[in-house]
């Protein structure tokens, strides 16, 4: 499932190529997760946001009166398991009746926006700004982890409200934004901290916020990491994949210490670790 790096990545490849454009044309399948691409319609966009895992554009109606609230939306778009958001130039051939493309704008420059989703995981909603009450995970997103109020003592005292274990605290996004099963693995095998504990103090909360900004920050600098499905906007694969240290690599020896990485089914999740540097 993309994470924060991967959905990062898309969000600086289109937002210059989308800010200021209007949708010409749109269509989406039949669903109820894509049928909102259609309300777009008409809109310009105004630019690219991102929230955690979540692309929100803001756009508001052409034609007199654009100031009025009312003539303001937001589009979220979550790609789920393998939602593909690309943008296609004008010469490019594409295919509207690809069996997996859920939706698609075309804009004021010809150029194509596309929402193609294999296993339709992902959701594509369209709110007054700010309104995500019927997006619960938006909803209670915790912080941006680059967000430069967030410091330790805060990650801590976030951590604190959930008594589940640590990574399934941290994939609920509600301590921290856009860390999934990847990078979650990752963060903390840095910070050497197991993934079942239940409590953290302020010093290992701190270590592990260090570790989730430096994960996060190798991803997007890697363009993300791609193992099965996530493409970037124009199709092409990250290279954070080459990069991994824990994620996929159960049986095989610790970078650290050398010991073999152990693998669970963690609260419904594979999750791999090193018993011996991350004990505790
Ligand atoms: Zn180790």
């Amino acid at each position: 499932m993309p994470e924060l790096p991967e959905v990062e990545t898309i969000r600086r490849d289109l937002v210059a190529r989308l800010k200021g454009r209007s949708v010409r044309e749109s269509d989406a399948h039949w669903s109820d997760k894509f049928t909102p691409a259609k309300m777009i319609d008409g809109y310009r966009f105004e630019t690219l946001n991102r929230r955690g895992k979540f692309l929100i554009a803001p756009v508001h109606a052409d034609g007199p009166g654009t100031a009025a609230d009312s003539s303001r939306l937001e589009m979220v778009v979550h790609l789920g398991m393998t939602g593909r958001l690309q943008l296609h130039s004008t010469a490019s051939r594409l295919d509207l009746d690809h069996p997996h493309l859920r939706a698609w704008w075309l804009l004021d420059d010809d150029q194509t926006l596309t929402f193609h989703d294999t296993r339709r995981f992902g959701r594509i909603r369209v709110v007054e700004p700010g309104k995500y009450e019927s997006m619960p995970t938006l909803h209670h997103l915790g912080p941006e982890p680059f967000d430069p109020d967030l410091d330790g003592r805060t990650f801590h005292r976030l951590l604190a409200r959930s008594r589940r274990h640590l990574k399934t605290s941290l994939l609920s996004q509600r301590p921290i934004a856009g860390v999934g099963n990847i990078y979650a693995d990752e963060a903390l095998w840095l910070a050497e901290i197991n993934p079942k504990v239940r409590r953290l103090g302020v010093e290992r909360s701190t270590r592990l916020l260090s570790a989730i900004q430096e994960v996060l920050g190798a991803g997007i600098d890697n363009r993300g990491t791609t193992l099965r499905d996530y493409r970037t906007a124009d199709g092409d694969i990250g290279s954070n994949q080459f990069t991994l240290t824990t994620y996929g690599r159960a049986g095989q020896p610790c970078l650290r210490c050398n010991y073999l990485l152990d693998s669970v089914v963690l609260d419904g999740r594979t999750t791999t670790w090193c018993a011996s540097c991350q004990a505790r």
